[in-house]
């Protein structure tokens, strides 16, 4: 540790908005003059970062999601991203990206079975992206406990990073890395970023007119060790226009100039092995300072009264409770391990195998026809049941956003494809639950959210008229998943 090191890692994602019937994105406002924010971003930040060659020198992860969106939209820009992180391995033999769970779900509150999917799921599309295992892991607003971190360390996952708050013990190693030692008997190293300038360059960095006069304020009297930056990507060029520049000067010029080392999190790692333990502050994250309370009750972090948020949670977990047991009997009736062939799943919808070759591979090719297709109609479900908790959901003031809306559109997906596999209807009691979600803002209820959806998607096609509906329908079973 003779020198001074730096890393910035930047934690690339949008919340997912795509309408879960049709696919599609919708026609934002404020994106003008680009259809909707997710165009409008990859033309400020992902694209100019990509060819200015800062996803090379940085430590980033892309959430799945995201990533799904800009490799079908943008590939170009996709395709220079993964180049720069190839190029990055063949160098220095590790990567400099990070996976990241597959829906941006708040892991302390989820069930270990949906972690272990989620974990799954991250690797499985991490791999599939970027062509290589993946070692670090970032978590959804970096949300904590032990029984995550040993998902993460079962699944492979060497590192991850956490807040300088939600670490304690001997923290004199700055960044670290620091040891977690877990029940288990398996471990798992964690950075610790540095929040004051993680966010002096996050929110103030239209303050300073170059990253020379940065380095020259921020880092003077640094001189070895290293410093640890972590910050939403979309600072460089989003939120802070042009500064994509700003991020390949620093990362080229001034921290070099200034004689620092240029580093990522493995390489880091590898040459400094953490001897010091340390424990972790579970239920903790890097955006709310009540713990996960944010994403579980509401707290003082948004405005005005955010009861709908504990409200909605609980009308989400009950479904998933009860998606779970209808998937669960369908599962063993088939022969099937329920949680690992959901597990597996996620090669289906990745694109690795067709539904056949994965009923195959799990040993599955005896079903009939309509078992298989039941069994099928399930597994969706499960999926879309998962996109129900992206944290994105709960992170906001207001019921009526999108991002809550997208999570009850999940749930009314899954629970059509329930009525479509087993003629099950979970709705009646979604639509109880919702009725206590209220925004006190607007007076618009869950139940009314849900209302609109379901006739939006009747009057698209995606969802028969209730006249229409038999038990069960096979053909709309099948439009459902085209
Ligand atoms: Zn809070």
């Amino acid at each position: 540790m003779s020198q001074p090191y730096f890393c910035l890692h930047g934690h690339f994602y949008q919340p997912p908005r795509d309408d879960p019937f049709t696919g599609k994105m919708p026609r934002e406002a404020g994106a003008e003059p680009y259809h909707d924010f997710n165009v409008k971003i990859t033309a400020e930040c992902y694209r100019p970062n990509a060819l200015l060659g800062n996803f090379g020198r940085i430590s980033y992860n892309i959430g799945p999601t995201l990533a799904k969106w800009i490799s079908e939209n943008d590939p170009l820009t996709f395709e220079t991203i993964i180049k720069s992180c190839r190029q990055h391995k063949k160098k220095y033999g590790v990567s400099n990206a990070l996976a990241q769970p597959v829906h941006h779900t708040i892991l302390p509150l989820a069930r270990l079975r949906d972690k272990l999917a989620q974990v799954k799921w991250g690797v499985v599309s991490f791999e599939h992206r970027v062509g290589c295992k993946p070692h670090g892991m970032w978590l959804p607003e970096t949300a904590v406990d032990y029984e995550t971190l040993d998902v993460l360390a079962a699944a492979g996952i060497r590192f991850t990073i956490l807040s300088d708050e939600q670490v304690q013990g001997d923290l004199s190693q700055g960044p670290g890395p620091y040891l977690v030692k877990l029940d288990s008997g398996r471990s798992i190293a964690i950075f610790v970023r540095d929040r004051f300038l993680s966010n002096q360059l996050s929110f103030d960095i239209g303050r300073y007119p170059n990253s020379q006069a940065w380095v020259s304020s921020a880092l003077a009297g640094h001189t070895k060790g290293l410093k640890l930056l972590a910050t939403d990507g979309e600072t460089f060029g989003h939120h802070h226009r042009g500064a994509e520049h700003f991020l390949h000067d620093l990362l080229w010029r001034d921290l070099p100039k200034a004689g620092f080392e240029v580093t990522t999190l493995e390489r880091y790692l590898d040459e400094h092995p953490p001897t010091v333990e340390v424990d972790i502050i579970e239920y903790s994250s890097w955006s709310c300072g009540h713990g996960v309370a944010r994403w579980l009750t509401g707290c003082e972090c948004t405005l005005g009264d955010s009861r709908w948020k504990g409200a909605l949670r609980r009308a989400l977990d009950i479904r998933a409770g009860e998606i779970d047991r209808v998937y669960a009997d369908v599962a063993r009736e088939c022969g099937a391990e329920p949680w690992l062939l959901r597990d597996d799943y996620i090669d289906v919808k990745m694109g690795r195998l067709d539904e056949q070759a994965f009923l195959t591979a799990h040993g599955l090719e005896h079903l009939t026809s309509d078992a298989a297709q039941r069994l099928l109609l399930m597994l969706e479900a499960e999926f879309y049941r998962q996109r129900m908790f992206t944290s994105c959901a709960f992170f906001f003031e207001e019921l009526t956003r999108f991002e809550p809306r997208y999570a009850i559109a999940n749930a009314a997906k899954a629970i059509e494809l329930v009525k479509n596999a087993t003629g099950d209807d979970l709705s009646d009691g979604f639509r109880r639950d919702l009725a206590v979600v209220v925004s006190t803002r607007v007076g618009v209820t869950g139940t009314e959210i849900y209302d609109a959806i379901i006739a939006s998607a009747r009057t698209n096609g995606h969802v028969p008229h209730d006249d229409l509906v038999q038990e069960p329908d096979k053909s709309v079973a099948l439009a459902s998943v085209a």
